[in-house]
């Protein structure tokens, strides 16, 4: 028997509950990992909530993270004491993921994890912290250099924002940090942002070209946040767009696009070729400050986190938050 969150539908509508679940009872796959630490990023809490439909099938262990050590492997590249990690691909949302203290995943999933990381870290950083990796190479692969100009973080205090900011700053680029918790700004600047704006700057409607302000834009908000980093983007610069928290849509126009040669660079953690997450990870262990991951992070036990997810929701979660699934 194993503990998990476990998401169950009913008439009643979605819930979700701690559970002990037999190990006979896990999918199948070639690796059956003891999960030590899993974390809440933003999917998990709209699978734990239900608030959007991310479970494909009921019941379902969320948890689109995960990192452990390997206990079973029929697969080459893993053996029984490996210790390794997971992002994405469907677990949590298809398949039985790791907000649990057992997973049974395809081996063709996993990584190895860093030597730099013990799993705390690993889960510190995540999906988010990984997308946020994404975010940077992806400004990096259009040519986007400090001496180009100043970048834009939105979603600042969150996951992929706090992530980003520790990361760019690092590299050398002077951030400024949109968000909606300007009393969050000791934080943030403590993480390596130059400048704090106040995210309503950026939601309200805007003209499709605007001042041109940034060389490069990490955006976790979207629709009319992502429209004005879009419209102040310098010349030649490029937006790297991750994420929905502020809505799907994109109410903007090809002005920027086809006036300032802008790139709207696209950002996939899920589904994202091996090549590229092992570089993103081997990028991570070289470039995020330990100190600043620690600074970010919290963690809980399997029970809390249930209710954490809703605040996260809340827009009440500051930067990451680690689980310990064996508690
Ligand atoms: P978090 O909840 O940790 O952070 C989101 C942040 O967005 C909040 O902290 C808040 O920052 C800001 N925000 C929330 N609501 C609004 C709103 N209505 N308007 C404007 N800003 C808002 O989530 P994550 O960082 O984990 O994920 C961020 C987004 O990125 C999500 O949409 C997620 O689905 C997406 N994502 C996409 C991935 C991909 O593969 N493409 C991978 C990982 C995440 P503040 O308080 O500072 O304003």
């Amino acid at each position: 028997m194993f503990r998990a969150i476990l998401v169950e539908k009913s008439d009643a509508g979605q819930a979700a509950r701690l559970a002990e679940i037999e190990e006979s009872a896990l999918p199948a796959g070639d690796v059956l990992l003891a999960v030590q630490r899993s974390t809440l990023n933003y999917k998990d809490a709209l699978a734990i909530t239900g608030k959007a439909p991310v479970i494909r099938k009921f019941p379902m262990v969320p948890g689109i993270d995960g990192a452990g050590e390997v206990l079973e492997s029929s697969h080459p590249s893993f053996r029984p004491g490996d210790r390794a990690l997971v992002n994405g691909f469907g677990v949590g949302e298809s398949h039985w993921g790791c907000l649990a203290a057992r997973a049974r995943l395809d081996g063709n999933w996993l990584l190895p994890v860093p030597s730099a990381f013990s799993a705390t870290q690993a889960m510190a950083i995540g999906t988010a912290g990984y997308t946020a990796m994404l975010c940077v190479m992806a400004l990096e692969r259009h040519g986007v250099t400090p001496a180009q100009g100043e970048v834009l973080v939105t979603g600042a205090a969150g996951g992929v924002g706090s992530v980003a900011i520790a990361l760019l700053s690092r590299l050398g680029f002077r951030v400024v940090a949109s968000t909606g918790r300007v009393a969050e700004a000791p934080y943030l600047t403590a993480l390596g942002a130059a400048e704090i704006v106040d995210r309503t700057v950026l939601s309200a409607p805007g003209k499709p070209l605007q001042k041109e302000r940034w060389a490069g834009v990490v955006d976790s908000v979207g629709s009319q946040t992502l429209a004005n980093a879009l419209a102040t983007t310098r010349y030649g610069g490029t937006v790297a767009a991750c994420g929905l928290a502020g809505g799907m849509d994109l109410p903007a126009s090809v002005a920027p696009f086809i006036l300032r040669g802008v790139t709207l660079a696209g950002v996939d953690s899920v589904m994202a070729p091996m090549a590229l997450r092992r570089e993103a990870w081997a990028r991570l262990a070289h470039d995020l400050d330990p100190a600043r991951l620690a600074s970010m992070t919290r963690e809980v036990g399997l029970a809390e986190a249930i209710p954490v997810a809703a605040d996260l929701l809340a827009g009440q979660v500051r930067g990451r938050v680690v689980v310990d699934t064996t508690r």
